[in-house]
């Protein structure tokens, strides 16, 4: 120690963080003034260590994909394993047991009547899969005009074009690329809140976008009960069951993107089960794996499926990773951690923590809301948050959350104990107490 004293400058070593901020992009970041990037050494249960030592309570599962905790033995075991016979083949023309396990299993928990599986290697690529199943659909069927998607504002479905042709076009996030983007119909925000009664008023506009465009409709496209990254809302699941029947009544395709609320972070396996609805094509990623390997899969019916297929039609994708053999074992061992284990108390417990460990921000000044669903906490301030300075704070105080626009929230692994529920809760009371957000 005292020879680190009388070296010069601030970091002793190379450390890697000079050629990281000057030549690598991080996401959402500018190459010539890009924000502030802690270094992690490892990661273990629920905790991030940083590369000096610090250890971190992590409050968002790198985003929402680290159901299990990091480090978890069942998912290394199935990934060293597969590693050692067969870590990646092309799925065109081959296939192997990794994918054809984890299929059967996909097929078995997810919702009645969803037959066929598209492996897709990440979350936008399979809202692409999604979309074009839809469109080849309509196209099959003849119904040429149906060239459209429907969708709410404040949802989210990614960064590709297809996927933020659906997004909220006011994000921020895309608006750059308006003018290449296919021209998409928007229904306001689904602004009925889970936990009030159902108002159908806030319903009218939504259906009366819907009736006046439907000729052009091929599907709709939403996340189910929990808009994510588009605002971290929960919607009434009547809101649901409504679009469902909409399309319905229009022989219009339902998309449910569960790639956020997949495998159990609502307290239910799939959102949409809040709402007892049914997608005719649904998609998930992020947990599939529990976090350790990229992996993405578009469930589709019987109905989708054959009319695609029928007269020689083939559905037209195959990414060159799709079905990788060592991303499959592991989701297959994750989606066994969780028909192993009681998730659902997990999570139960993991809202209740949240609750009582979010609540009382809702006393302090500034704070326009604070709202948990599951394993999901939101504190939401009245005005933007200022990111860069809360991201210090936090990591001074010893936790990992990532804010973003008016937002404070945390997805964390569901296996988080209370005590360290509680610091999360504890730093974002802190912070807003210190000013740290404005
Ligand atoms: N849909 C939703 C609901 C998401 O939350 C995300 C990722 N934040 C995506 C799609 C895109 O997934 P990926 O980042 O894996 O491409």
């Amino acid at each position: 120690a005292r020879a680190l004293e009388y070296l010069p400058g601030p970091r002793p070593v190379d450390d890697g963080l000079d050629f990281d901020r000057d030549h690598i992009w991080h996401p959402y970041t500018s190459a010539l003034e890009p924000l502030p990037v802690n270094k992690v050494r490892s990661a273990r249960g629920a905790r991030i260590v940083l590369d000096d030592g610090r250890e971190l309570v992590d409050g968002m599962a790198s985003w929402w994909c680290a159901i299990h905790g990091y480090g978890r033995p069942e998912l290394l075991r199935a990934a060293r394993h597969q590693l050692g016979r067969l870590p990646h083949v092309m799925f065109g023309g081959l296939t192997h047991d990794p994918a054809i396990g984890l299929c059967r299993d996909l097929l078995d928990m997810a919702p009645d009547g969803l037959n066929h599986v598209f492996l897709a290697d990440s979350g936008s690529v399979s809202v692409e899969a999604a979309i074009k199943m839809a469109l080849q659909y309509m196209q099959a069927k003849g119904e040429t005009g149906r060239t459209r998607l429907f969708t709410v504002r404040g949802g989210y479905h990614g960064d590709t074009c297809g996927a933020m042709s659906v997004c909220d076009p006011d994000n921020g996030m895309h608006h750059l690329f308006s003018g290449l983007l296919p021209k998409q119909i928007f229904a306001p925000v689904p602004d009925c809140p889970f936990r009030e009664p159902f108002d159908p008023e806030r319903f009218r506009e939504t259906e009366r976008i819907f009736r006046e465009r439907q000729a052009e409709i091929a599907a709709v496209i939403v996340e189910p009960i929990v808009q994510g990254a588009g605002g971290m809302r929960f919607y009434h699941p009547e809101y649901l069951r409504r679009l469902r029947r909409l399309a319905d009544e229009h022989g219009v395709l339902l998309i449910l993107d569960e790639i956020a609320t997949g495998f159990g972070r609502t307290g239910k396996l799939f959102a949409c089960e809040w709402s007892s609805v049914t997608p005719d094509i649904l998609c998930v990623g992020k947990a599939l794996t529990g976090g350790t390997m990229t992996l993405a899969a578009v469930l589709a019916t019987n109905d989708v499926a054959r009319t695609i297929s029928q007269d020689g039609g083939v559905f037209m994708h195959g990414p060159t990773f799709m079905g990788n053999p060592l991303a499959c074992a592991v989701a297959r061992a994750s989606l066994g951690i969780l028909r192993d284990t009681d998730w659902q108390a997990r999570v139960r417990a993991v809202e209740g923590w949240l609750e009582e460990s979010f609540g009382p921000c809702r006393e302090l000044p500034g704070v326009a809301d604070v709202r948990v669903l599951g394993a999901i906490g939101v504190v939401e301030m009245e005005n933007p948050v200022n990111v860069p300075n809360l991201q210090r704070f936090f990591v001074d105080h010893g936790v990992w959350l990532r804010p973003f626009g008016k937002l404070i929230y945390a997805m964390p692994p569901y296996i988080i104990n209370r005590d360290e529920t509680a610091r999360l809760g504890a730093a974002i009371h802190d912070a807003i107490t210190a000013r740290a957000h404005q």
